[in-house]
């Protein structure tokens, strides 16, 4: 019987679509729409300005997805948007179930734990609101050693609970690690020589939400309203309009910065692993976004991260930008985060093109995906071991820092992690190193970077 209703109330809706503005919508449906703006940067800050929910974005033929309720329908159709309906569901409908929920994540790390003891550590992070463990698999050699010598790299995905299709990503490249380990070449060399981490699903509390809900959740579960876990990190938090202070947008900051127990649980992992590498995978666009979020601000190492994002672009055939350059302003998110307190060089990747969809179909789009992304992981397990300096100092300091002086011209200040530990990315070239140890140089060294990393001692 609800069925047949369901299937009525849909019909009914369609047809009052077919008939241009809609009247009503049944209770929890959603209208998918696209929008086809002339001026992509214009029509995006109009949207979060009227806290329209963005599903996704076509960068290269300017086109907008958004979620809209009836009621959102009708603001903008009132302001002369016009929108294209592409479909409109009912909020309950799960996605395809071969997708994870939180308690087969669960199930999948203790499996790949115990199939690979000798490569695996198994870790949570933290829980989350609901007390839900958050799950990460380290691979290495030697995995219950914290190997300060080998570079770490972080792999992280689902931020965002409906983004069913990034916990996939991970899950790949926990396979292929470990499925080739000792039959690929490569990959035992990666392994071997760097600490690998991979958190699978970091909004359990979310995804759990998604299942049982409304397969449109994208916060976690605080309050009911939900908090935009990245939108919730401390760095450049609530500065330029690129997070909502309303509790029911879809881009809710939280009442505070870093309030959230999965941000908090982020960024103490982070600060304990100092990770050379980030990639944090969303859903969908078919981007590469660099630090940092707000409009016009570059970092100070751009050379080296907008470079190797390009490079990720480029081996994905994805376009590779700041968020205000491909999409629109962020505030509060991870990668900003990330780089101003651990010198991590980090990039979101959103997979999927708006054609597959936000929750596509799995059996035809999940192993095309989660293969179309390889070449952008991979370039950064290269990347470890390639041009750059890593060591570790010492001799006791409050505060160390490195001044990378190329022709006499400081390029960056790095900032030494406290365990004295360095690493710092930099192109084939000659330079000079000075270390600041509490605001005075003790060394100076002058040093000669090839294609591969150099192990040096200050
Ligand atoms: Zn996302």
């Amino acid at each position: 019987m609800r069925i047949i209703l369901s299937l009525v109330l849909f019909a009914l809706s369609l047809q009052v679509f077919a008939h241009s503005s809609p009247n009503f919508l049944p209770k929890a449906w959603k209208i998918m729409g696209s929008l086809r703006p002339n001026n992509m940067a214009l029509m995006m800050k109009n949207l979060s300005d009227l806290d329209i929910d963005v599903a996704g974005v076509d960068v290269r033929d300017n086109i907008i997805d958004v979620l809209l309720t009836d009621n959102d329908y009708k603001k903008l159709s009132t302001l002369g948007y016009s929108i294209e309906i592409l479909e409109v569901k009912g909020v309950t409908k799960s996605p395809d179930e071969e997708y994870k929920n939180p308690e087969e994540i669960e199930q999948i790390v203790l499996d790949y734990y115990q199939r690979y003891p000798q490569l695996t550590e198994r870790v949570s992070i933290g829980k989350s609101l609901e007390g839900r463990d958050i799950w990460a698999l380290k691979i290495s050699d030697n995995p219950n050693l914290d190997e300060t010598q080998e570079p770490t790299i972080l792999f992280n995905s689902m931020h965002h609970a409906r983004e069913v299709m990034t916990p996939e990503v991970a899950i790949d490249i926990i396979d292929y690690l470990l499925s080739h380990y000792g039959q690929d070449a490569q990959v035992t060399d990666w392994v071997d020589k760097n600490q690998i981490w991979v958190i699978p699903m970091l909004n359990v509390d979310g995804n759990n939400k998604m299942w049982t809900s409304d397969r449109w959740w994208r916060k976690n579960t605080r309050g009911g309203y939900g908090v935009d876990i990245n939108r919730n990190y401390p760095l450049n938090w609530k500065k330029c309009g690129g997070s909502s202070g309303s509790r029911w947008s879809q881009t809710y900051r939280g009442e505070s910065a870093g309030s959230e127990p999965e941000t908090q649980a982020m960024m103490k992992f982070v600060g304990q692993i100092k990770p050379v590498f980030n990639i944090s995978y969303h859903a969908y666009s078919e981007i590469v976004i660099y630090p940092y979020g707000c409009n016009g601000e570059r970092v100070a190492r751009k050379e080296i991260v907008e470079s190797i994002g390009k490079d990720i672009g480029t081996v994905l055939n994805y376009e590779a930008g700041t968020a205000w350059e491909l999409l629109y302003s962020v505030d509060g998110g991870d990668i900003d985060w990330m780089y101003d307190a651990y010198e991590v060089i980090p990039y979101v990747i959103e997979v999927n093109s708006r054609k597959q969809g936000f929750q596509p179909d799995y059996n035809q789009w999940r192993d095309i995906t989660v293969k179309r992304n390889r070449p952008g992981w991979m370039l950064l397990l290269d990347r470890l071991n390639a041009s750059g300096v890593r060591g570790k100092i010492n001799s006791n300091f409050k505060e160390a820092r490195i001044d990378i002086l190329s022709n006499g011209r400081k390029v960056h200040s790095y900032r030494v992690h406290s365990d004295g530990t360095y690493h710092i990315v930099l192109k084939p070239g000659s330079y000079d190193l000075n270390l600041v140890l509490d605001n005075s140089i003790t060394s100076i060294k002058s040093i000669t970077v090839s294609d591969s990393l150099e192990r040096i001692e200050l």
